[in-house]
């Protein structure tokens, strides 16, 4: 295989050819910043062979950690005070079941790997369900969640990537992880491993070809510099997929995400009146959707095997 032809410092890294399909003629597409935490400005190119988007000179793996706030996400989901709260709860378990039936629907496997399991509340839920889980989680302190709170042990990225884990599963799920991932070709070739040969791979990503995204431009939330480091459309994912031996056979949506994106993107271009645009651009987003697969806000992409 070849390889991608990247500069790593030790804090960034620099695509002079296109991460996915290597061509050369790569060039800037948009200006945008992270909103969320740092402030910082980056570039997001594209590819003008494939039309795979990326973040260009990403923190590398050594240096992303400040661009993450991992007590954030901890504490905002351990907390039950608050309306605010309470709505996440409730929405958090109505998504949590919508994607158990869902893949239940695809296999009657139960053995599932999720990977990028944060704090557990999946491996949680379908293992509550009959479900035999293995999780892979980066952070220490979403490990030890997990453990504390359901008694799951969950492993770090090596156990996956370097072969460690040695039974095959009917399903592996990426619940918008992929587009946090470096070694993303690693990633695939090791699910590709691990999966059983009629097995099911569910990938939710965000798609930069939706209704909303078009609308907000760089103040599109799910763009997510640097945390997210590829932004991907139906026809890369595509791409990704074959590259590694997979092909994509459906694609799915949550109903949810167009207005969690939305609202998050009014918030970002400071909007007086978020909550009503927003809730407006979510539904539109939602409508266009159901019109154009191709522009779901963040596609559940079901891949299989070659
Ligand atoms: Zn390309």
């Amino acid at each position: 295989m070849v390889q991608t032809e990247k500069i790593t410092s030790a804090s960034t890294i620099h695509y002079s050819a296109c991460p996915l399909c290597n061509a050369k003629n790569i060039q800037l597409t948009l200006a945008t910043e992270d909103y969320s935490i740092s402030k910082d400005a980056f570039e997001i190119y594209a590819c003008d062979s494939c039309d795979f988007h990326f973040t260009q000179n990403a923190p590398a793996p050594a240096a992303i950690a400040p661009y993450y706030q991992s007590d954030v996400y901890i504490s905002h989901s351990d907390t039950k005070e608050g309306l605010v709260n309470r709505l996440y709860h409730t929405a958090r378990d109505l998504m949590l079941e919508k994607k158990r039936k869902l893949i239940q629907k695809l296999t009657t496997g139960k053995r599932l790997l999720d990977i990028g399991s944060g704090t557990g509340y999946f491996l949680n839920h379908m293992q509550k369900s009959g479900f035999k889980v293995t999780g892979v989680e980066i952070d220490g302190d979403a490990r030890a969640a997990t453990l504390k709170n359901f008694n799951i042990s969950v492993n770090p990225p090596p156990a996956l990537l370097d072969g460690q884990l040695t039974e095959k599963v009917d399903v592996i799920t990426l619940w918008h992880v992929l587009e946090h991932l470096h070694d993303m070709d690693g990633y695939m070739q090791s699910m590709h491993r691990q999966l059983t040969e009629d097995g099911v791979v569910l990938i939710a990503v965000p798609n930069h070809k939706s209704y909303d995204a078009q609308h907000y431009g760089k103040y599109w939330a799910a763009y997510d510099v640097p945390r997210h480091l590829w932004h991907f459309s139906p026809k890369t994912v595509a791409k990704l997929a074959d590259k590694n031996g997979f092909k994509v056979i459906d694609q799915k949506r949550l109903p949810l995400d167009p207005f969690y994106n939305a609202l998050l993107s009014e918030k970002y271009q400071s909007s007086k009146l978020s909550l009503i645009f927003g809730g407006l651009i979510g539904l539109v987003a939602l409508l266009v959707s159901y019109i154009n697969p191709a522009r779901s806000t963040s596609p559940i992409y079901i891949l299989k095997k070659k």
